[in-house]
């Protein structure tokens, strides 16, 4: 019996974003869009975060209770 099997298990044997097998061309992620996928957050947040205003809403949700 040789055990010398050539596949090297990767650190990372899932893919961060979605769980799924690690491919090697895409690691550390499944796929080219995974790969994507994780780049374009945080490209995303980056400016999502500048173009995000909190100070528009007031505190008229607590108007919401005599539904009944
Ligand atoms: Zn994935």
């Amino acid at each position: 019996m040789s055990k010398t099997d050539k596949v090297v298990p990767l650190k990372t044997g899932k893919c961060p974003l979605c769980a799924k097998p690690v491919v090697a061309r895409y690691r550390p992620f499944c796929s080219k869009r995974c790969a994507q996928l994780d780049m374009g957050r945080w490209l995303g947040e980056g400016y999502r975060i500048a173009g995000e205003d909190a100070e528009g809403t007031g505190g008229d949700e607590d108007a919401e209770g005599d539904a009944s």
